[in-house]
Protein backbone atom coordinates (compact mmCIF):
# COMPACT_ATOMS: atom_id res chain seq x y z
CA UNK A 1 0.00 0.00 0.00
CA UNK A 2 2.95 2.53 1.07
CA UNK A 3 3.87 3.88 -2.57
CA UNK A 4 0.84 3.17 -4.22
CA UNK A 5 -1.36 6.24 -3.46
CA UNK A 6 1.20 8.61 -5.57
CA UNK A 7 2.51 5.74 -8.23
CA UNK A 8 0.45 3.97 -10.66
CA UNK A 9 -0.08 0.32 -10.63
CA UNK A 10 0.42 -2.04 -13.55
CA UNK A 11 -2.23 -4.55 -14.22
CA UNK A 12 -0.67 -7.74 -15.72
CA UNK A 13 -2.87 -9.10 -17.85
CA UNK A 14 -6.47 -8.41 -19.86
CA UNK A 15 -8.55 -11.25 -19.21
CA UNK A 16 -11.84 -10.81 -17.25
CA UNK A 17 -9.94 -10.44 -13.98
CA UNK A 18 -7.39 -7.37 -15.36
CA UNK A 19 -10.71 -5.41 -16.60
CA UNK A 20 -11.95 -6.24 -13.22
CA UNK A 21 -8.56 -5.02 -11.65
CA UNK A 22 -8.84 -1.53 -14.26
CA UNK A 23 -12.66 -0.85 -13.23
CA UNK A 24 -11.81 -1.11 -9.30
CA UNK A 25 -8.62 1.51 -9.94
CA UNK A 26 -10.82 3.54 -11.95
CA UNK A 27 -13.93 3.99 -9.61
CA UNK A 28 -10.95 4.92 -6.71
CA UNK A 29 -9.86 7.55 -9.45
CA UNK A 30 -5.94 6.11 -8.76
CA UNK A 31 -3.76 5.94 -11.70
CA UNK A 32 -2.94 2.43 -13.77
CA UNK A 33 -1.54 0.93 -16.87
CA UNK A 34 -2.59 -2.07 -18.32
CA UNK A 35 0.05 -4.38 -20.19
CA UNK A 36 0.04 -7.93 -21.74
CA UNK A 37 2.02 -10.06 -23.70
CA UNK A 38 -1.03 -10.54 -25.97
CA UNK A 39 -1.64 -8.28 -29.32
CA UNK A 40 -5.38 -8.73 -28.25
CA UNK A 41 -6.05 -10.14 -25.34
CA UNK A 42 -9.71 -11.45 -24.05
CA UNK A 43 -11.17 -8.24 -22.75
CA UNK A 44 -10.00 -5.91 -25.25
CA UNK A 45 -12.69 -4.76 -26.91
CA UNK A 46 -14.45 -4.38 -23.37
CA UNK A 47 -11.67 -2.64 -21.97
CA UNK A 48 -11.69 -0.12 -24.65
CA UNK A 49 -15.23 0.86 -24.63
CA UNK A 50 -15.37 1.34 -20.62
CA UNK A 51 -11.81 3.16 -21.08
CA UNK A 52 -11.29 5.33 -23.88
CA UNK A 53 -8.02 6.59 -24.23
CA UNK A 54 -6.57 4.69 -21.32
CA UNK A 55 -2.77 3.34 -21.36
CA UNK A 56 -2.60 0.06 -22.55
CA UNK A 57 1.28 -1.74 -23.53
CA UNK A 58 0.43 -5.07 -25.82
CA UNK A 59 2.21 -7.37 -27.09
CA UNK A 60 5.12 -7.92 -24.77
CA UNK A 61 5.88 -7.27 -20.52
CA UNK A 62 7.98 -3.62 -20.88
CA UNK A 63 11.08 -4.56 -18.35
CA UNK A 64 10.43 -0.37 -17.85
CA UNK A 65 7.01 -0.53 -17.24
CA UNK A 66 6.85 -3.01 -14.74
CA UNK A 67 9.77 -1.19 -12.83
CA UNK A 68 8.45 2.20 -12.73
CA UNK A 69 5.36 -0.06 -11.32
CA UNK A 70 4.10 1.71 -7.61
CA UNK A 71 2.63 -1.95 -7.02
CA UNK A 72 2.50 -5.08 -9.52
CA UNK A 73 -1.60 -6.38 -9.72
CA UNK A 74 -0.69 -9.73 -11.94
CA UNK A 75 -3.50 -12.09 -13.11
CA UNK A 76 -4.30 -15.49 -12.46
CA UNK A 77 -3.12 -16.65 -15.99
CA UNK A 78 0.47 -15.27 -15.92
CA UNK A 79 3.03 -16.52 -13.56
CA UNK A 80 4.94 -14.63 -10.76
CA UNK A 81 8.26 -16.78 -12.66
CA UNK A 82 7.73 -14.68 -16.34
CA UNK A 83 11.38 -13.07 -16.36
CA UNK A 84 9.97 -10.02 -16.60
CA UNK A 85 7.54 -9.84 -13.59
CA UNK A 86 10.21 -11.93 -11.19
CA UNK A 87 12.98 -9.12 -12.16
CA UNK A 88 10.63 -6.39 -10.98
CA UNK A 89 9.92 -8.24 -7.91
CA UNK A 90 13.18 -9.01 -7.18
CA UNK A 91 14.06 -4.88 -7.85
CA UNK A 92 11.49 -4.27 -4.71
CA UNK A 93 8.14 -3.79 -6.67
CA UNK A 94 5.48 -5.40 -4.69
CA UNK A 95 3.16 -7.73 -6.27
CA UNK A 96 -0.61 -8.54 -5.54
CA UNK A 97 -3.46 -9.83 -7.40
CA UNK A 98 -7.28 -9.16 -7.12
CA UNK A 99 -7.99 -11.26 -4.43
CA UNK A 100 -5.64 -9.08 -2.38
CA UNK A 101 -7.30 -6.22 -3.20
CA UNK A 102 -10.85 -7.39 -2.51
CA UNK A 103 -9.83 -9.05 1.02
CA UNK A 104 -8.86 -5.58 2.09
CA UNK A 105 -11.84 -3.86 0.46
CA UNK A 106 -14.76 -6.76 1.73
CA UNK A 107 -16.75 -5.91 4.64
CA UNK A 108 -18.58 -8.59 4.75
CA UNK A 109 -17.81 -12.54 5.87
CA UNK A 110 -15.99 -14.41 3.13
CA UNK A 111 -15.91 -18.30 2.85
CA UNK A 112 -12.79 -19.60 0.67
CA UNK A 113 -12.87 -22.61 -1.18
CA UNK A 114 -10.18 -24.25 -2.92
CA UNK A 115 -8.57 -27.84 -4.06
CA UNK A 116 -8.00 -29.71 -6.83
CA UNK A 117 -11.02 -31.09 -7.61
CA UNK A 118 -15.12 -30.13 -6.27
CA UNK A 119 -14.61 -26.43 -5.58
CA UNK A 120 -17.40 -25.37 -8.13
CA UNK A 121 -19.39 -28.30 -6.41
CA UNK A 122 -18.95 -26.80 -2.69
CA UNK A 123 -18.84 -23.33 -3.88
CA UNK A 124 -22.47 -23.66 -5.56
CA UNK A 125 -23.77 -26.08 -3.12
CA UNK A 126 -23.25 -23.25 -0.02
CA UNK A 127 -24.63 -20.58 -1.90
CA UNK A 128 -27.87 -22.18 -2.86
CA UNK A 129 -28.11 -23.44 0.72
CA UNK A 130 -27.26 -19.27 1.86
CA UNK A 131 -30.14 -18.27 -0.77
CA UNK A 132 -32.39 -20.65 0.68
CA UNK A 133 -32.17 -18.62 3.83
CA UNK A 134 -32.79 -15.19 1.96
CA UNK A 135 -28.95 -14.27 2.66
CA UNK A 136 -27.85 -12.14 0.26
CA UNK A 137 -24.80 -14.08 -1.39
CA UNK A 138 -22.27 -13.36 -4.08
CA UNK A 139 -20.42 -15.94 -5.67
CA UNK A 140 -17.52 -16.08 -7.91
CA UNK A 141 -13.94 -15.95 -8.34
CA UNK A 142 -12.30 -19.07 -10.46
CA UNK A 143 -15.89 -19.91 -10.92
CA UNK A 144 -17.09 -20.28 -14.71
CA UNK A 145 -20.60 -19.83 -16.38
CA UNK A 146 -22.59 -16.77 -17.00
CA UNK A 147 -23.24 -15.73 -13.40
CA UNK A 148 -19.37 -16.26 -12.12
CA UNK A 149 -17.23 -12.71 -11.60
CA UNK A 150 -14.32 -12.02 -10.42
CA UNK A 151 -14.32 -11.03 -6.68
CA UNK A 152 -14.02 -7.17 -7.25
CA UNK A 153 -16.59 -6.91 -9.69
CA UNK A 154 -18.71 -8.45 -7.00
CA UNK A 155 -18.16 -5.78 -4.80
CA UNK A 156 -19.91 -3.52 -6.84
CA UNK A 157 -22.71 -5.83 -7.49
CA UNK A 158 -24.98 -4.84 -4.75
CA UNK A 159 -25.14 -4.92 -1.19
CA UNK A 160 -24.03 -8.10 0.17
CA UNK A 161 -24.16 -10.32 3.61
CA UNK A 162 -21.64 -13.01 2.60
CA UNK A 163 -19.24 -13.40 -0.33
CA UNK A 164 -18.34 -17.49 -0.84
CA UNK A 165 -15.33 -17.94 -3.60
CA UNK A 166 -13.69 -20.36 -5.36
CA UNK A 167 -9.98 -19.78 -5.89
CA UNK A 168 -7.25 -21.39 -8.14
CA UNK A 169 -3.72 -21.78 -7.47
CA UNK A 170 -3.16 -19.15 -9.24
CA UNK A 171 -5.21 -16.18 -7.94
CA UNK A 172 -3.48 -17.51 -3.73
CA UNK A 173 -0.26 -16.95 -4.96
CA UNK A 174 -0.52 -13.48 -5.43
CA UNK A 175 -2.51 -13.42 -2.44
CA UNK A 176 -0.68 -12.49 0.90
CA UNK A 177 -3.91 -12.16 3.21
CA UNK A 178 -7.49 -13.51 2.78
CA UNK A 179 -8.67 -13.02 6.31
CA UNK A 180 -11.52 -15.44 5.27
CA UNK A 181 -14.40 -16.09 7.84
CA UNK A 182 -13.48 -19.93 7.07
CA UNK A 183 -11.50 -21.26 4.32
CA UNK A 184 -10.57 -24.55 2.80
CA UNK A 185 -8.44 -27.13 1.36
CA UNK A 186 -11.11 -29.53 -0.18
CA UNK A 187 -7.90 -32.13 -1.39
CA UNK A 188 -4.83 -31.96 -3.70
CA UNK A 189 -4.42 -34.23 -6.81
CA UNK A 190 -1.67 -33.65 -9.33
CA UNK A 191 -2.66 -30.46 -11.59
CA UNK A 192 -0.71 -27.68 -13.23
CA UNK A 193 2.41 -29.40 -12.94
CA UNK A 194 3.17 -27.52 -16.07
CA UNK A 195 3.33 -24.30 -14.00
CA UNK A 196 4.59 -25.25 -10.55
CA UNK A 197 8.20 -26.66 -10.35
CA UNK A 198 6.50 -29.93 -7.69
CA UNK A 199 3.82 -30.46 -6.00
CA UNK A 200 5.15 -28.84 -3.06
CA UNK A 201 5.09 -25.55 -4.70
CA UNK A 202 1.51 -26.24 -5.61
CA UNK A 203 0.78 -27.31 -2.34
CA UNK A 204 2.43 -23.94 -1.27
CA UNK A 205 0.43 -21.83 -3.14
CA UNK A 206 -3.20 -23.76 -2.23
CA UNK A 207 -1.91 -23.29 1.49
CA UNK A 208 -2.21 -19.35 1.87
CA UNK A 209 -5.97 -19.44 1.43
CA UNK A 210 -5.81 -20.05 5.60
CA UNK A 211 -3.80 -16.61 6.20
CA UNK A 212 -5.87 -14.83 8.42
CA UNK A 213 -9.09 -17.25 8.61
CA UNK A 214 -11.20 -16.53 11.25
CA UNK A 215 -12.06 -21.18 11.14
CA UNK A 216 -10.44 -23.45 9.32
CA UNK A 217 -11.81 -26.44 7.57
CA UNK A 218 -10.09 -29.46 6.96
CA UNK A 219 -10.60 -33.06 5.26
CA UNK A 220 -9.67 -35.66 7.27
CA UNK A 221 -9.50 -37.94 4.11
CA UNK A 222 -6.95 -35.65 2.75
CA UNK A 223 -3.70 -34.65 5.14
CA UNK A 224 -3.27 -32.16 2.19
CA UNK A 225 -6.17 -29.98 3.71
CA UNK A 226 -4.04 -29.15 7.14
CA UNK A 227 -2.89 -26.24 7.41
CA UNK A 228 1.45 -25.83 7.90
CA UNK A 229 1.15 -23.22 9.99
CA UNK A 230 -1.08 -23.81 12.90
CA UNK A 231 -4.43 -22.02 12.79
CA UNK A 232 -5.73 -19.60 15.44
CA UNK A 233 -9.64 -19.83 15.84
CA UNK A 234 -12.14 -22.43 15.16
CA UNK A 235 -11.53 -25.85 13.65
CA UNK A 236 -13.75 -27.46 11.81
CA UNK A 237 -13.12 -31.50 9.79
CA UNK A 238 -14.70 -33.69 7.70
CA UNK A 239 -14.49 -36.78 6.20
CA UNK A 240 -15.89 -40.39 5.56
CA UNK A 241 -15.53 -42.26 8.78
CA UNK A 242 -17.01 -41.05 11.80
CA UNK A 243 -17.76 -37.61 13.53
CA UNK A 244 -15.49 -37.75 16.47
CA UNK A 245 -17.28 -34.52 18.15
CA UNK A 246 -19.52 -31.45 17.31
CA UNK A 247 -16.98 -29.80 15.19
CA UNK A 248 -16.51 -32.81 13.59
CA UNK A 249 -18.60 -33.84 9.86
CA UNK A 250 -18.59 -37.65 9.01
CA UNK A 251 -20.42 -40.81 8.08
CA UNK A 252 -22.57 -42.91 10.08
CA UNK A 253 -24.93 -46.16 10.10
CA UNK A 254 -27.94 -46.52 11.61
CA UNK A 255 -30.92 -49.00 10.28
CA UNK A 256 -28.87 -49.86 7.34
CA UNK A 257 -28.77 -46.44 6.06
CA UNK A 258 -25.85 -44.29 6.01
CA UNK A 259 -25.95 -40.57 7.03
CA UNK A 260 -24.37 -37.88 7.20
CA UNK A 261 -23.09 -36.46 10.53
CA UNK A 262 -22.14 -33.17 12.52
CA UNK A 263 -21.11 -35.23 15.65
CA UNK A 264 -23.93 -37.21 16.99
CA UNK A 265 -26.46 -35.35 15.10
CA UNK A 266 -27.87 -37.00 12.30
CA UNK A 267 -28.24 -34.39 9.33
CA UNK A 268 -29.46 -36.49 6.60
CA UNK A 269 -29.03 -39.69 4.49
CA UNK A 270 -26.60 -39.98 1.97
CA UNK A 271 -29.41 -41.54 -0.34
CA UNK A 272 -31.52 -38.68 0.00
CA UNK A 273 -28.68 -36.52 -1.95
CA UNK A 274 -29.71 -35.29 -4.93
CA UNK A 275 -25.50 -35.03 -6.24
CA UNK A 276 -24.55 -39.08 -7.08
CA UNK A 277 -20.58 -40.46 -6.62
CA UNK A 278 -19.11 -41.27 -3.35
CA UNK A 279 -16.78 -37.64 -4.25
CA UNK A 280 -20.04 -35.83 -3.90
CA UNK A 281 -20.66 -37.18 -0.75
CA UNK A 282 -17.71 -35.59 0.63
CA UNK A 283 -18.43 -32.37 -1.09
CA UNK A 284 -21.92 -32.28 0.80
CA UNK A 285 -19.98 -32.58 4.11
CA UNK A 286 -17.75 -30.05 3.27
CA UNK A 287 -20.37 -27.43 1.77
CA UNK A 288 -22.41 -28.69 5.33
CA UNK A 289 -19.87 -27.84 8.00
CA UNK A 290 -18.85 -24.61 5.82
CA UNK A 291 -22.83 -23.31 5.82
CA UNK A 292 -22.47 -24.15 9.48
CA UNK A 293 -19.66 -21.94 10.17
CA UNK A 294 -21.26 -19.26 8.93
CA UNK A 295 -24.91 -19.73 10.61
CA UNK A 296 -26.93 -21.52 8.04
CA UNK A 297 -29.91 -23.64 9.54
CA UNK A 298 -29.38 -27.56 8.75
CA UNK A 299 -33.01 -27.47 7.64
CA UNK A 300 -31.88 -24.79 4.77
CA UNK A 301 -28.66 -26.59 3.92
CA UNK A 302 -30.60 -30.14 3.72
CA UNK A 303 -33.15 -28.88 1.44
CA UNK A 304 -30.98 -27.60 -1.01
CA UNK A 305 -28.71 -31.29 -0.74
CA UNK A 306 -31.70 -33.03 -1.72
CA UNK A 307 -32.69 -30.55 -4.97
CA UNK A 308 -29.00 -29.71 -6.04
CA UNK A 309 -28.40 -32.36 -8.58
CA UNK A 310 -25.07 -30.95 -9.87
CA UNK A 311 -23.04 -28.65 -12.71
CA UNK A 312 -22.99 -29.37 -16.13
CA UNK A 313 -20.30 -30.93 -17.63
CA UNK A 314 -19.72 -32.74 -14.04
CA UNK A 315 -20.46 -36.44 -14.66
CA UNK A 316 -23.27 -35.31 -16.15
CA UNK A 317 -26.05 -38.54 -17.84
CA UNK A 318 -26.81 -36.50 -20.96
CA UNK A 319 -28.68 -39.36 -22.92
CA UNK A 320 -30.17 -43.24 -22.83
CA UNK A 321 -29.82 -44.63 -26.47
CA UNK A 322 -30.30 -47.65 -26.62
CA UNK A 323 -29.01 -48.64 -23.51
CA UNK A 324 -25.70 -46.85 -23.31
CA UNK A 325 -25.55 -43.99 -21.11
CA UNK A 326 -23.77 -40.61 -22.28
CA UNK A 327 -21.70 -38.55 -19.53
CA UNK A 328 -20.53 -35.51 -19.64
CA UNK A 329 -17.68 -34.56 -17.80
CA UNK A 330 -15.47 -32.26 -19.85
CA UNK A 331 -14.62 -30.43 -15.99
CA UNK A 332 -12.43 -33.86 -15.34
CA UNK A 333 -9.26 -32.04 -16.59
CA UNK A 334 -7.11 -33.36 -14.19
CA UNK A 335 -6.01 -37.11 -12.98
CA UNK A 336 -7.95 -37.10 -10.08
CA UNK A 337 -11.07 -35.63 -11.42
CA UNK A 338 -11.43 -38.33 -14.32
CA UNK A 339 -10.13 -41.13 -11.33
CA UNK A 340 -13.70 -39.92 -9.18
CA UNK A 341 -16.24 -40.21 -12.80
CA UNK A 342 -14.66 -43.63 -13.77
CA UNK A 343 -15.64 -44.84 -10.31
CA UNK A 344 -18.85 -43.02 -10.07
CA UNK A 345 -19.94 -44.24 -13.44
CA UNK A 346 -18.91 -47.37 -13.02
CA UNK A 347 -20.95 -47.74 -9.73
CA UNK A 348 -23.85 -47.10 -11.72
CA UNK A 349 -23.37 -49.09 -14.89
CA UNK A 350 -24.80 -52.59 -14.82
CA UNK A 351 -21.87 -53.30 -18.01
CA UNK A 352 -18.53 -51.30 -19.16
CA UNK A 353 -16.78 -48.10 -19.66
CA UNK A 354 -15.51 -46.37 -22.78
CA UNK A 355 -13.79 -43.29 -22.24
CA UNK A 356 -13.02 -40.68 -24.10
CA UNK A 357 -9.71 -38.71 -22.78
CA UNK A 358 -6.76 -36.56 -23.84
CA UNK A 359 -6.25 -32.87 -24.44
CA UNK A 360 -3.52 -31.10 -22.61
CA UNK A 361 -1.88 -33.43 -19.62
CA UNK A 362 -0.18 -30.52 -17.95
CA UNK A 363 3.15 -32.66 -17.27
CA UNK A 364 0.82 -34.79 -15.12
CA UNK A 365 1.46 -38.27 -13.89
CA UNK A 366 -1.35 -40.32 -15.48
CA UNK A 367 -0.38 -43.60 -13.85
CA UNK A 368 -2.79 -43.58 -11.04
CA UNK A 369 -5.40 -44.05 -13.72
CA UNK A 370 -4.31 -47.32 -14.40
CA UNK A 371 -6.06 -49.49 -12.15
CA UNK A 372 -9.24 -48.07 -12.42
CA UNK A 373 -8.85 -48.86 -16.50
CA UNK A 374 -7.86 -51.95 -16.10
CA UNK A 375 -10.84 -52.71 -13.50
CA UNK A 376 -13.50 -51.21 -15.41
CA UNK A 377 -12.71 -49.34 -18.88
CA UNK A 378 -13.23 -51.76 -22.04
CA UNK A 379 -11.67 -48.99 -24.21
CA UNK A 380 -10.22 -45.28 -24.10
CA UNK A 381 -10.76 -43.64 -27.28
CA UNK A 382 -8.02 -40.85 -27.29
CA UNK A 383 -8.23 -37.47 -28.33
CA UNK A 384 -6.11 -34.60 -28.36
CA UNK A 385 -1.94 -33.37 -28.07
CA UNK A 386 -0.78 -35.61 -25.45
CA UNK A 387 -2.64 -38.88 -26.71
CA UNK A 388 0.55 -40.58 -27.51
CA UNK A 389 2.04 -40.22 -24.16
CA UNK A 390 -1.49 -41.46 -22.94
CA UNK A 391 -1.77 -44.30 -25.01
CA UNK A 392 2.05 -45.33 -24.01
CA UNK A 393 1.35 -45.52 -20.55
CA UNK A 394 -2.03 -47.22 -21.02
CA UNK A 395 -0.59 -49.84 -23.22
CA UNK A 396 -2.27 -53.23 -22.88
CA UNK A 397 -4.45 -52.43 -19.91
CA UNK A 398 -7.21 -51.14 -22.58
CA UNK A 399 -7.56 -50.95 -25.83
CA UNK A 400 -7.11 -47.93 -27.23
CA UNK A 401 -8.88 -45.89 -30.39
CA UNK A 402 -7.44 -42.79 -31.83
CA UNK A 403 -9.87 -40.18 -32.94
CA UNK A 404 -9.00 -36.55 -34.42
CA UNK A 405 -12.21 -34.72 -33.81
CA UNK A 406 -14.87 -34.92 -30.76
CA UNK A 407 -17.48 -36.29 -33.28
CA UNK A 408 -15.21 -38.95 -34.64
CA UNK A 409 -14.41 -40.13 -30.76
CA UNK A 410 -18.42 -40.01 -29.82
CA UNK A 411 -18.73 -42.34 -32.97
CA UNK A 412 -16.42 -44.52 -32.19
CA UNK A 413 -17.15 -44.52 -28.35
CA UNK A 414 -20.52 -45.20 -29.44
CA UNK A 415 -19.72 -48.27 -32.13
CA UNK A 416 -18.03 -50.16 -29.39
CA UNK A 417 -20.57 -49.84 -26.71
CA UNK A 418 -23.06 -52.23 -25.79
CA UNK A 419 -26.33 -52.35 -24.22
CA UNK A 420 -25.64 -51.69 -20.11
CA UNK A 421 -22.35 -50.29 -21.02
CA UNK A 422 -21.59 -46.00 -20.50
CA UNK A 423 -19.59 -43.81 -22.68
CA UNK A 424 -17.72 -41.23 -20.79
CA UNK A 425 -15.91 -37.89 -21.90
CA UNK A 426 -13.25 -37.24 -18.79
CA UNK A 427 -10.44 -36.09 -20.71
CA UNK A 428 -7.86 -36.05 -17.74
CA UNK A 429 -6.32 -32.77 -19.80
CA UNK A 430 -6.92 -29.22 -19.96
CA UNK A 431 -8.78 -28.54 -23.58
CA UNK A 432 -6.95 -25.95 -25.47
CA UNK A 433 -5.72 -27.82 -27.45
CA UNK A 434 -8.95 -28.01 -29.43
CA UNK A 435 -11.48 -26.21 -27.78
CA UNK A 436 -12.23 -22.49 -26.52
CA UNK A 437 -12.04 -24.27 -22.95
CA UNK A 438 -13.85 -27.33 -21.06
CA UNK A 439 -17.89 -25.94 -21.51
CA UNK A 440 -16.96 -25.86 -24.92
CA UNK A 441 -15.29 -29.17 -25.09
CA UNK A 442 -18.39 -30.16 -23.27
CA UNK A 443 -21.07 -28.58 -25.36
CA UNK A 444 -19.17 -30.39 -28.19
CA UNK A 445 -19.51 -33.40 -27.03
CA UNK A 446 -23.24 -33.51 -25.93
CA UNK A 447 -23.45 -32.02 -29.37
CA UNK A 448 -22.42 -35.05 -30.80
CA UNK A 449 -24.10 -37.35 -28.64
CA UNK A 450 -27.16 -35.73 -29.49
CA UNK A 451 -26.94 -36.24 -33.17
CA UNK A 452 -26.08 -40.20 -32.36
CA UNK A 453 -29.22 -42.55 -34.40
P1 LIG B 1 -13.45 -27.77 -9.59
O1 LIG B 1 -14.26 -26.52 -9.56
O2 LIG B 1 -12.48 -27.88 -8.43
O3 LIG B 1 -12.81 -28.05 -10.90
P2 LIG B 1 -15.94 -29.28 -9.84
O4 LIG B 1 -16.87 -29.21 -8.70
O5 LIG B 1 -16.21 -28.47 -11.04
O6 LIG B 1 -14.47 -28.97 -9.30
O7 LIG B 1 -15.76 -30.80 -10.27
C1 LIG B 1 -14.88 -31.14 -11.34
C2 LIG B 1 -14.69 -32.64 -11.47
O8 LIG B 1 -13.89 -33.08 -10.38
C3 LIG B 1 -15.98 -33.43 -11.37
O9 LIG B 1 -16.53 -33.69 -12.61
C4 LIG B 1 -15.57 -34.72 -10.69
O10 LIG B 1 -15.13 -35.63 -11.66
C5 LIG B 1 -14.36 -34.31 -9.85
N1 LIG B 1 -14.66 -34.08 -8.41
C6 LIG B 1 -15.64 -33.30 -7.88
N2 LIG B 1 -15.58 -33.30 -6.54
C7 LIG B 1 -14.52 -34.06 -6.20
C8 LIG B 1 -13.92 -34.45 -4.96
N3 LIG B 1 -14.38 -34.03 -3.78
N4 LIG B 1 -12.84 -35.27 -5.00
C9 LIG B 1 -12.33 -35.69 -6.17
N5 LIG B 1 -12.86 -35.36 -7.37
C10 LIG B 1 -13.93 -34.56 -7.40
Amino acid sequence: TQAMNNTHAVIVGLGKTGLSCARYFHARGRPFKVIDSRFSPPSLAEFETEFPGQQIELGGFSQQSLLQAGEIVLSPGISLQTPEIAHAISQGVPVTGDIDIFSREVTAPVIAVTGSNGKSTVVTLVAEMARQMGIRVAVGGNLDGRASMPALDLLHSGERDLYVLELSSFQLETTSSLNAEIAVILNLSEDHLDRYASMQDYAAAKQRIYKGARQVLINRNDPASEPWETAAGQHWSYGFDQAAGDHDYGLSLKDGDSWLMRGSNHLMKVRELALVGRHNVSNALAALALGHAVGIPDAAMVTTLREFSGLPHRCQLLRNLRGVDYFNDSKGTNVGATLVAIESVAERTRGELILIAGGIGKDADFSPLLPALEQYVKRVVLIGRDADKLARLIGSRADIMRATSMEEAVAEAASSALSGDAVLLSPACASFDMFKDFAHRGRVFAAAVEALT
